[in-house]
């Protein structure tokens, strides 16, 4: 099946990941704390099909999003508030490769959110015209033992365009638009701090 494409991960199943992400609303990762696989971070360069089958079947030897561990059964969270515009079973264009099923979610920073390799069976939780909030839960982890995350400026690459032109880091789009575990008492340190300065002056 060609979810199996990442069969070197597969070691990761093990993982199991804690349950205390961001309130819903608050842009995240879609497994928290967003932990990446060794092979699976954004334009990670596979030199052979030993390391996550570069080239095999013709998948892309620079890897296109983020894969973020969590052992089959995960939830699969969507990144951002925003509404499903596509869901499919991931085994024919534009999404070979991508199976056993593929969500898309147009969120409301203006980009696209793909989260593939999920379980069909979960299925119903996603359908196309659905609006979500960031954290409701989207779907769960396949056999595959992960998430493999893409942030798109447009759903499907225009013709001329690809997953290189087409996506950005996941993480860079965390980093803008999303809060980062610890930034939230960082803030309430940093204003405490003013303030304890503001007594002693
Ligand atoms: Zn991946």
């Amino acid at each position: 099946m060609t979810y199996h494409r990442h069969s070197p991960l597969e070691a990761l199943g093990a993982v199991t990941v804690p349950s205390s992400p961001p309130p819903l609303g608050v842009p995240q990762p879609p497994i928290w704390p967003g932990t990446t696989s060794p092979h699976g971070a954004f334009a990670y360069i596979r030199r052979s099909s030993s390391d996550g089958a570069c080239g095999v079947s013709g998948y892309p030897c620079v890897h296109p999003g983020a894969d973020l561990v969590g052992k089959g059964g995960t939830p699969v969270k969507a990144p951002e508030d925003g509404t499903i515009v596509r869901v499919a079973s991931g085994t024919s264009p534009p999404f070979t490769g991508y199976g056993p099923w593929v969500v898309v979610l147009e969120g409301k920073s203006g980009w696209f959110h793909l989260l593939a390799h999920l379980d069909p069976a979960k299925a119903a939780l996603a359908s196309p015209g659905l609006p979500v909030r960031a954290g409701q839960v989207l779907g769960s982890t396949s056999s595959a033992n992960h998430v493999h995350w893409e942030v798109r400026r447009a759903a499907v690459p225009p013709s001329g365009g690809s997953n290189k032109t087409n996506n950005i880091d996941p993480f860079a789009w965390l980093g803008r638009y999303g809060g980062r575990p610890g930034t939230g008492w960082m803030l309430v340190a940093a204003v405490a701090a003013v303030l304890l300065l503001a007594r002693r002056g």
